[in-house]
């Protein structure tokens, strides 16, 4: 047989599936593997997806998405950040973030570009850039500095191929949410260097330390600036498949080029269902951050008690802790750890090298569970 694509066959599968593959055939498990809300769609967004079905909303859309969709989405981008796109040419709705990304790196890469991306970062990152033709170079950041992007060392990666820059705030795997005077200087870097930057922000209502900025309103980071969001997590929304993408009208118009061949639309009674997230579903949108705000503390806190380190997860539903102190290894913690007390975490080095030494807890699990969860780790490290 002729060799499949040799990219493709070269990108390992992912390391969080082998972890569900175990659980799967466990008992009692505690799962803070998943990063996916545990809150069903509120029922208002699910009663505008039924509208939808019993009004017979089931052809395609415009290829660019509702029309009404882009334009609360534009609306809330220019409300509560001072971002401002137009909702004819500058908007796109894709079948979620993840669409997104692929778009955005197949319209801003050329064959052997690279893109930096800082890590440890959410799994897919690097794939879709090598899908779309591109090399990431992994820019790693540190548990001492919160995560937070050193500007100077994505800047000392940068070479004559590099085309763009890859920002995640507020972050998977990490919770780090990148303060303004970072994205400030990682404008003025790609004005210098004549870079892309491309900015998902699907964590964006989740954050609770700080403010979210979108990158979009950065002083001069609009016009080479890709901002991608959705409604997997905050409306809790992932298997309705659909986000968004905001950008410059000649860029968002060959992301609406490649989106029209390949995806055609977003689901229509998705959309439907995101418009009635954006008008009327905010107040569902703040009990549910609160609720991950509150068991986010406890977690954390009960984290520390047991003597993991753990730096402030300020946005997203991940805590990061360090788990050096138990002289395993991320893989073997995590694989020891759902053996021995049914508790299921993510490996940090699954996010890129420098997330070794660290493990990813999702959150987003009932408080009682966390509390045991707790519980069940500190067992295992006095075991050690
Ligand atoms: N971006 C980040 C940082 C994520 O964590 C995820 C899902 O886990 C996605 C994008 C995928 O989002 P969507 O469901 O909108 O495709």
């Amino acid at each position: 047989m002729r060799p499949l694509n040799a990219t493709i066959s070269a990108i390992p599968p992912s390391g969080i599936r082998r972890f569900f593959d175990i659980a799967a055939e466990m008992d009692d498990v505690i799962s803070l593997g998943v990063g996916e809300p545990d809150f069903v769609t509120p029922w208002r967004i699910r009663e505008a997806g039924i509208y939808a079905l019993e009004h017979g909303y089931t052809t395609y859309t415009g290829n660019a998405g509702l029309p009404r969709l882009r334009e609360l989405i534009c609306a809330d981008l220019a409300s509560r950040y001072d971002a401002h796109y137009d909702p004819g040419t500058e908007c796109l709705i894709t079948t979620g973030v993840s669409e997104g990304l692929d778009l955005a790196f197949r319209v801003l890469l050329n064959p052997g570009d690279e893109v930096i991306v800082p890590e440890p970062c959410y799994v897919a990152y690097q794939p879709c850039v090598a899908f779309a033709g591109g090399t990431p170079v992994g820019v790693p950041t540190r548990a001492e500095d919160g995560f937070v992007i050193d500007v100077d060392a994505v800047e000392a990666a940068v070479t004559p191929r590099t085309a763009a820059v890859l920002i995640g705030s507020p972050a998977n795997p990490t919770g780090a949410v990148q303060p303004p005077e970072v994205l400030r200087a990682l404008v003025e870097l790609a004005e210098r260097h004549d870079l892309y930057l491309l900015s998902d922000e699907i964590y964006d209502r989740l954050t609770y330390e700080g403010t979210h900025t979108c990158l979009g309103a950065v002083p001069g980071a609009r016009e080479r600036t890709v901002v991608l969001g959705g409604f997997s997590k905050a409306q809790a929304m992932t298997g309705w498949r659909v986000g968004w993408l905001a950008a410059p009208a000649p860029i968002a118009e060959l992301c609406l080029r490649v989106h029209q061949y390949t995806m055609l639309c977003a689901p229509h009674v998705s959309q439907v269902a995101a418009v009635e997230a954006l008008s009327n579903a905010e107040g569902d949108v703040a009990e549910m951050v609160a609720d991950y705000d509150r068991r986010r503390r406890v977690f954390v806190k009960g984290l520390r008690e047991i003597g993991l380190e753990c730096p402030e997860p300020a946005g997203a539903f991940y805590a990061f802790p360090s788990i050096r102190t138990s002289g395993l290894d991320a893989e073997t913690f995590a694989e020891r750890l759902l053996r021995e007390e049914a508790v299921a975490v993510v490996p940090g080095s699954v996010f890129g090298p420098s997330g070794e030494g660290h493990v990813r807890c999702s959150y987003a699990t009932a408080l009682p569970q966390l509390e045991q969860a707790v519980e069940r780790i500190g067992n295992f490290l006095r075991r050690l």
